[in-house]
């Protein structure tokens, strides 16, 4: 489980850095708590005791993708399943 989570943040970290997007610090609990813990994309509850890669798993959901210049702020994230994250057809971002 280090090992992930060692690999989480230096893949976050890479990718941040090579989009040079505006950051500000965020944890998924705080994004959480403001969105009520209901996924912002299918308004389900989200079961903050899952864990990545389980599909119902809470993730970090960028409005604007990263890679399309979108902020890495909480004004830009929201709440959102794994599986609905990866419906989305973006990019999944992985929640630090
Ligand atoms: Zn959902």
């Amino acid at each position: 489980m280090r090992d992930l989570e060692h690999w989480r943040r230096k893949n976050r970290r890479r990718r941040l850095d090579l989009a040079r997007v505006a950051s500000e610090p965020y944890t998924l609990v705080e994004i959480a708590e403001r969105d009520g813990f209901c996924c912002q994309i299918c308004r389900d509850p989200v079961d903050m005791k899952l864990v990545w890669p389980k599909l119902w798993a809470p993730t970090i959901d960028h409005v604007v993708p990263v890679v399309a210049g979108g902020d890495d702020t909480p004004a830009n994230v929201q709440l959102a399943h794994f599986v609905c994250n990866s419906r989305k057809g973006g990019r999944l971002e992985l929640a630090s």
